[in-house]
């Protein structure tokens, strides 16, 4: 059975980072991928101001050609609030699209915008009949938070895990190629790290956000007693006997 996937980030690479190797395997198993950044107001951020035009549209190739949907809500970065407003407009798109299972930012997190994304479209895809005029659309059945970096998400203990092995490759090329999107870089800059496994050859290029998320999912993969590659989340919603998401 096909499912649909929401997953809310707040910024440009949020959902990439946080759950890259889940959107290129269910892609890959015909699922479909939708996600949104909520802060994608890019005259509003240092790194992309002046180059707003060319930053989405390489955004909506980047997902063209992994084969999954990116929606952009049109927020300043740093000023995204948990408000009613916001809540609203993710609740428009949940009950449009009607996600079986939602991924949405771990609310311990330093930067403001990651807090307020995960609160609002946590309360969007679990209360969506309060913030629309759909009164009989049920809660979203499977509710996950994942976390972006260390530095940036704290207190996360996830008690979920996703073995993502046979999509590390394609995940980690995804975060290089989320980057690409920003204006002035290249594949040479962003890539700070070469790793190759000795028993299976697989060869990983990493950038810096690469190298961190590489490190996270071969914890994560310990912590599943797969040994291999995991992303780890945090259940919010839905059964918690561990059942495969597909
Ligand atoms: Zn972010």
């Amino acid at each position: 059975m096909s499912l649909t996937i929401l997953a809310v980030g707040a910024h440009m690479d949020d959902v990439e980072i946080g759950v890259g190797g889940i959107l290129c395997q269910a892609v890959k198993e015909g699922h479909r991928f939708v996600s949104v950044v909520v802060a994608s107001d890019h005259s509003s951020w240092k790194m992309t101001a002046g180059h707003e035009a060319s930053v989405r549209s390489s955004q909506l190739e980047l997902a063209e050609k992994y084969g999954y949907e990116k929606r952009f809500l049109d927020y300043a970065y740093h000023t995204v609030q948990p408000d009613n407003e916001l809540k609203r407009k993710l609740a428009e798109i949940y009950v449009e699209v009607e996600p079986d299972i939602t991924f949405v930012h771990h609310d311990h997190d330093h930067w403001p915008d990651h807090v307020s994304s995960g609160i609002a479209a946590k309360d969007a895809v679990l209360f969506s009949h309060g913030y629309t005029t759909n009164k009989t659309i049920h809660r979203c059945p499977r509710v996950f938070a994942y976390n972006t970096s260390p530095a940036q998400t704290f207190n996360f203990d996830p008690d979920f895990f996703i073995p993502v092995d046979k999509v590390m490759k394609e995940y980690m090329e995804l975060m290089i190629e989320i980057d690409l999107c920003l204006p002035h870089t290249t594949r040479e800059k962003l890539v700070v790290q070469e790793v190759k496994n000795l028993d299976t050859g697989l060869e990983l290029s990493l950038t810096s956000y690469g190298r961190l998320k590489q490190a996270q999912c071969l914890e994560w993969g310990d912590m599943n007693g797969t040994r291999g590659y995991a992303i780890g989340l945090k259940t919010l919603w839905g059964p918690k006997d561990g059942r495969p998401l597909w």
